[in-house]
């Protein structure tokens, strides 16, 4: 791998850099918890992005991304994080997971009225899947969609949807089909967030917000116009949304190892920099170097998507040891901290990011995959080993469900 930029990604850097100079919001104040950007102003920047085109980069153009390369992605990742321009936490779902399904799998039709107003911000997505009993195991998803006159009637319940309470529109997984396996009896539906019988309540995280939400469905009406693929095709296209998914929390959450380093220099151990420490310094090293790891993990995963193939189970390695350095990095700085870190105004400047990162990092750990699962996945489906015992895998839904 060359590090340095080709001629080309030269000139798109400069292109990036004069842009976010001249437009970018000014960074949040040094102190401010990180969290997320007002929709407003987040929605102000996605439309921003998009009139110079880079919105959606990897996105096709006659879709309203920039039909772009990977290393334009990447580029721009790294020239707008160091400017500290809003994160895109709003239209993450709807760029990184929704967009690329509805692209591979809808109509013309759907694409041309879904896509352009998602890529600008104009429209924000969510993802519909999770259930009450129905988390890891997916595929045993027990909302309903019945055929009925020129749709259908959804009647069940989502659960830790994020971002539900803003969406216009989600993408939802349902049952049109109980007498046959579990995998084969699911389809996906675009629903209309505002149709009759939706109902969002979101649910109080212990940082204050609400990210997520439960969604009641009540006998919503979606046309099947709506429908994405084939009915029955549920699984497969759950399954390459999850890829994605387990890809989009990758690029975009990756933590950096800098704010640890500053808190490192601003506290003390024993009366010396905590930073001139051995033991931090080794943790620090450690940290830094499956950082560097995860960034080329991601690049090769990019390319590959770059190069028209699916992003492999190999995604999701970069969601487990990411998820787990959050954690792990934001409760060391809180231990070197200590007292200190509750401390706003006279503590670090980096420690109210790293006590938000701290309450958020266990949903990060368990959002678009547990760890348990994705050690599933790695063993089975990257190393082959023999899988986990499925004792419902081959008896129609209904039949397993009424055990
Ligand atoms: C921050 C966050 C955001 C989320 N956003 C969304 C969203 O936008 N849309 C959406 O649909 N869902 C979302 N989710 C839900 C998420 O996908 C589920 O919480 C996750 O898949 C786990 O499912 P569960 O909560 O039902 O736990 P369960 O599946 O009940 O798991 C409970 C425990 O059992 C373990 N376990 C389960 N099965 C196995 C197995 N076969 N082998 C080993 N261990 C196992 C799990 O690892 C876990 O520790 C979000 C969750 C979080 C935390």
């Amino acid at each position: 791998m060359d590090f340095e930029d080709t001629a080309e990604e030269g000139v798109f850097r400069a292109l990036a850099r004069a842009f976010l100079k001249e437009n970018a919001p000014p960074p949040p104040e040094a102190g401010a918890a990180i969290v997320s950007t007002d929709l407003e102003t987040a929605r102000a920047w996605q439309r921003a992005k998009a009139d110079a085109g880079f919105a959606g980069i990897l996105l096709p153009a006659e879709a309203g991304g920039r039909g772009g390369t990977v290393m334009e992605q990447i580029i721009f990742d790294q020239e707008e994080r160091a400017v500290g321009a809003p994160s895109d936490v709003h239209f993450m779902i709807g760029l990184g997971i929704c967009a690329p399904t509805i692209l591979q799998f809808a109509t013309p039709e759907q694409i041309a009225r879904h896509v352009p107003p998602l890529i600008r911000g104009d429209e924000i997505w969510c993802q519909l899947f999770s259930e009450p009993s129905s988390g890891s195991d997916l595929a045993a998803a027990r909302t309903r969609a019945r055929r009925e006159g020129d749709g259908w009637v959804i009647k069940g319940q989502k659960i830790w949807t994020s971002g539900a309470q803003h969406s216009d529109f989600g993408l939802l997984l349902a049952r049109t089909d109980g007498s046959v396996p579990k995998h084969m009896g699911l389809t996906v539906f675009i629903l209309d967030m505002k149709s009759p019988g939706v109902e969002v309540r979101p649910i109080k995280q212990i940082s204050g917000a609400s990210h997520f939400n439960e969604v009641f469905l009540d006998e919503v009406h979606i046309p099947d116009a709506r429908r994405i693929g084939k009915v029955g095709q549920g699984w497969k296209i759950a399954l390459g949304m999850l890829m994605n998914e387990r890809l989009t929390v990758g690029r975009v959450f990756s933590p950096d190892v800098g704010p640890l380093i500053r808190v490192a220099a601003q506290t003390e151990i024993n009366g010396a920099p905590a930073i001139d420490n051995a033991m931090v310094r080794e943790r620090l090293a450690r940290w830094y170097s499956e950082q560097q790891g995860i960034r080329h993990t991601v690049s090769r995963v990019m390319t590959a998507l770059s190069k028209g193939r699916d992003p492999g189970p190999e995604t999701s390695i970069i969601k487990i040891i990411d998820a787990a350095r959050e954690y792990e990095m934001a409760g060391f700085a809180l231990d070197l901290l200590g007292p200190a870190a509750l401390d706003r105004a006279g503590g670090a400047d980096a420690a109210p990011a790293l006590i938000g990162a701290f309450l958020e990092a266990p949903g990060t750990r368990i959002g678009g995959g547990t760890e348990e699962i994705l050690l599933n996945v790695i063993a089975e489906r990257v190393l082959g080993l023999p899988g986990d015992i499925r004792v419902d895998k081959d008896i129609p839904f209904d039949a397993a469900a009424a055990r």
